[in-house]
């Protein structure tokens, strides 16, 4: 009866006093953030709301909207804030990769014609390039295109492939994303891919195209197992620390097996780890193109 209420408001005097409790789940299937008018149109009345926060139970952010006592703080500081959660903030918030970055500032997606309100402990970083603020989080697209703007290149890219991993995103929002972005950076949407294992993978990927060199992941090689990457068909590329290697005795059996076996293949293998790759490229980079090199001149010989 509710579910299909919802689709008018219902008149005042068919409103019904909620349990404190029952307000908050409502307010949890909002999103965690409910407008009055919202609230209404499933039956609440304001008693019940005043009831819910006295109890405890939802919390009244700002005048007319109101959020689950348990809803996570920066959802709350971003409605505070007058938007909703956006940018890095709603990526880590859909648990997609990002790349290690000691940002603690929560990102709101405001509406362009909307007002930045004042409220406790605020740390945000204002988007002025959000849809009208209902719900708690801005959309995906809309955070994407965020996060280009506010972190770069990387951050988007890592991001974007970790969405496009989990099937939240389709052909149609990848469209919309693209129309999103500057018209410089609209390749990157072409250039990602659905299938990226990892975050690391993706950053690997796009920092080899800018050296020509292309990059094959999870490859299998007969006698080695599955190996992280294949470069430009001719280096065998394993990361440690990524998903599925555990720090064991055995595994650096494998390890050393893998690398072996690559060897008879041909291929040379080089081992880094996540922080070597993300924070000390260069090194990697040199070390890479070192390997190509002799790679190269061993098969031109
Ligand atoms: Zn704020
Ligand atoms: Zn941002």
């Amino acid at each position: 009866m509710i579910a299909a209420s919802a689709r008018r408001p219902i008149p005042h005097h068919r409103r019904m006093q909620f349990h404190p409790v029952e307000v908050r789940r409502r307010c949890t299937d909002l999103g965690g953030v409910a407008r009055t008018a919202e609230l209404a149109a499933i039956g609440i009345d304001e008693h019940s709301l005043k009831m819910a926060v006295l109890g405890g139970e939802i919390i009244r952010i700002r005048e007319g909207v109101y959020g689950a006592a348990d809803a996570p703080h920066d959802v709350i500081a971003a409605v505070a804030h007058g938007g909703r959660l956006g940018c890095l903030s709603r990526i880590r918030a859909a648990g997609l990769w990002v790349l290690d970055r000691n940002d603690v500032r929560v990102h709101v997606s405001m509406p362009r014609t909307g007002n930045a309100r004042r409220h406790v402990d605020c740390r945000c970083v204002t988007h002025w390039t959000g849809g009208p603020a209902v719900g708690g989080f801005a959309p995906l697209v809309e955070s994407l295109a965020q996060v280009l703007q506010c972190f770069g290149i990387e951050d988007f890219f890592v991001a974007l492939e970790s969405a496009m991993s989990k099937r939240l995103l389709n052909h149609r929002s990848l469209h919309e994303l693209g129309g999103r972005l500057p018209r410089m950076h609209r390749w990157l949407v072409g250039f990602a891919r659905w299938d990226a294992g990892s975050g690391l993978e993706s950053v690997l990927r796009l920092r080899l195209r800018a050296l020509g060199i292309s990059l094959v992941s999870q490859v299998e090689i007969p006698g080695a197992g599955r190996v992280d990457f294949v470069l430009a068909g001719l280096i065998v590329l394993e990361v440690d620390g990524i998903v599925g290697h555990a720090d064991l005795a055995s595994s650096r059996h494998k390890d050393l097996v893998r690398d072996a076996v690559a060897s008879t293949y041909g291929l040379e293998a080089l081992r880094f780890d996540y922080a070597m790759v993300v924070h000390d490229w260069p090194l990697v980079e040199a070390a890479i193109l070192a390997a190509l090199d002799r790679s190269r001149r061993r098969r031109s010989r």
